[in-house]
């Protein structure tokens, strides 16, 4: 049952536990800050992944493209700019589980998720409200709330929140089910993030688009932060749409491009509005520079602009490594590591009086990826000062959360041990 039964705190454990890790050689492939000469404990992949090492000569190859090429790089780069976003199908297809032509990268992802909700938020008649899970990204919520006054609409009537139950912090799957069944006759959108970015709460995707679909509501998700985190099947789950962000998880830089899925159902459809640009049109065409659009088929239809060849850069060798890792591998590691995490905070907690800790992400594996959300008592902050104080980067939310996410990619178990020490110590200290 639970593969973790094992778990030692002592570094006898933890190291003998990387020397068996098959994917620990990948932290090798990614670059450390440093805290008094020593690599930091990264534990801030969720906000944003650390830099793989082949980045820069990735970026100096376009540099020096750019520079041999001029205008001609279009064609003659050896990635050519004209059909750089191609080179991220394959790749994503295995990531989120998609076929090639469902999948693209553009834009950032608020933008994305306004040019899809362009699409498929269309309220009419009394099928004019949206359901989203309590709290969602502040970004999101500012996203939905204009679409509505786009349309006219106010969210007070026409957003529904689904809540956690009261003294609860994750929200319950059958409450979401229940929440579209009843709202059903008035449904058009149901947009939930796949992973609360809060909590660390895995959404059961599958079930919340099949509710959807059976209300009458096109079902998108963002997957800001499970891309690269957790097991998608978007194809297969019959998702409408999704997209998501490429710093996060994918480690492919500040504010790098974002990726989409459009399912295939839509990808000759040529009714579905849109917000359209030269990009979205079909590549063969595209330079006879004709008037009247007509969409690309698949997720390219929803392009605008062509190519962001110097954040798309750093994408491309990042989802490499990816690659090489083997998407099971990691996810393997990522229950592991993350449950060493688990097992550790309750261990400093059962040995310290005034560590009040709760860990407020769902126990259950099923129900999360590798982000462990921890809810501090009002010595929270102080705690969270002794940490960073000490190498460790995590994050911070208010008013008393610390977000803690072990990568299966780059972190180790000797991170998650020398963490657990740090953290014991801070309590002994504060
Ligand atoms: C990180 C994140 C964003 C950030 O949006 P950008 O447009 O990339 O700045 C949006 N939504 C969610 C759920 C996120 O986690």
């Amino acid at each position: 049952m639970n593969p973790n039964m094992d778990y030692r705190n002592d570094i006898g454990f933890a190291l003998s536990a990387d020397a068996t890790d098959p994917l620990y050689k990948f932290r090798k492939e990614f670059l450390f800050p440093q805290h008094n000469g020593k690599e930091v404990i990264y534990f801030t992949g969720n906000s944003l992944g650390l830099q793989p090492v082949s980045v820069k000569q990735a970026l100096f190859n376009e540099l020096n493209d750019w520079e041999k090429y001029g205008v001609e790089g279009h064609f003659k780069a050896k990635n050519p700019w004209f059909s750089y976003h191609e080179m991220f199908k394959e790749p994503l297809t295995h990531l989120v589980g998609a076929l090639p032509h469902e999948v693209t990268v553009m834009n950032g992802l608020t933008v994305n998720i306004h040019l899809l909700m362009v699409s498929f938020y269309q309220p009419q008649g009394k099928r004019t409200k949206i359901l989203c899970e309590a709290k969602p990204f502040p970004s999101d919520y500012y996203a939905i709330e204009s679409q509505l006054k786009f349309h006219g609409l106010n969210t007070k009537e026409h957003l529904i929140e689904v809540q956690p139950r009261e003294g609860e912090h994750t929200i319950k799957h059958e409450d979401i089910l229940r929440a579209i069944e009843e709202n059903k006759n008035e449904l058009a959108l149901v947009f939930i993030g796949g992973v609360n970015y809060y909590t660390g709460q895995v959404f059961n995707i599958k079930e919340i688009t099949q509710a959807a679909h059976k209300a009458g509501a096109y079902a998108g998700f963002d997957l800001a932060h499970a891309a690269g985190n957790i097991q998608l099947n978007l194809h297969e789950w019959n998702v409408d749409f999704a997209a998501w962000c490429s710093y996060k998880y994918l480690n492919s830089g500040p504010g790098s491009v974002s990726g989409i899925f459009t399912h295939e159902k839509f990808a000759n459809n040529k009714e579905l509005p849109r917000f359209a640009g030269w990009w979205g049109y079909p590549a063969n065409k595209r330079f006879l520079m004709e008037p009247g659009f007509t969409p690309a088929f698949g997720a390219d239809g929803w392009q605008l602009s062509n190519a962001a060849v110097f954040a798309m850069a750093p994408h491309k060798v990042a989802l490499e490594v990816f690659a090489k890792a083997g998407f099971d591998a990691l996810c393997e590691k990522s229950h592991r590591l993350t449950g060493y995490l688990e097992y550790i905070i309750d261990t400093v907690c059962a040995e310290n009086k005034n560590a009040n800790l709760q860990i407020i992400t769902p126990r259950n594996i099923s129900e999360r990826g590798c982000q462990l959300s921890v809810l501090t008592g009002n010595n929270g902050k102080k705690i969270f000062d002794y940490l960073s104080d000490n190498g460790v980067i995590a994050d911070w939310r208010e008013p008393n959360v610390i977000r803690l996410a072990p990568v299966p990619l780059y972190n180790s178990f000797e991170d998650v041990f020398v963490f657990g020490q740090l953290l014991n110590n801070a309590f002994k200290n504060i």
